[in-house]
């Protein structure tokens, strides 16, 4: 297996290249797919919701839940190291960005309002994640 915490830096055409439009656009350019229009919405199959951009280790089936929102949710990340946060001021709001440390890929953003007991609800658009059941 690949180790996960080697940092991987690709240049913007590499990226293009490699992601699909979507991908590229949330990845890469901190973009928000239209809710109710990615994958994993309403996904239940178990397993590990890697990196779309790099394969990294970044949320389980165990955490995710269904907040209505039209993109998939979580209560906490698989390893908290996997995840970077950062402040974001964008759009006149102040949010808090989530982002995969390993790409530096744009993954959602963390709100205080998760049903858990850390309150946290982990907002991450589908076409940023790669479900990895298993099978
Ligand atoms: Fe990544």
């Amino acid at each position: 297996m690949e180790k996960t915490d080697t940092p991987i830096t690709k240049t913007d055409d590499e990226w293009r290249a490699e992601l699909t439009p979507e991908q590229y656009e949330v990845l890469r350019r901190a973009g928000t797919e239209r809710p109710f229009t990615g994958p994993y919405v309403d996904e239940k199959t178990p397993g590990t919701y890697r990196c779309a951009g790099c394969g990294a280790e970044l949320f389980t089936s165990a955490t995710k839940f269904d907040s209505g929102t039209g993109w998939p949710s979580f209560t906490e990340p698989a390893v908290a190291q996997a995840v970077e946060l950062r402040t974001d001021r964008s759009h006149g709001m102040a949010r808090t960005e989530v982002v995969c440390r390993r790409c530096g890929g744009h993954l959602g953003h963390v709100f205080e309002d998760g049903p858990g007991s850390g309150g946290q609800r982990y907002c991450i658009n589908g076409c940023a994640l790669e479900l990895d059941s298993g099978a």
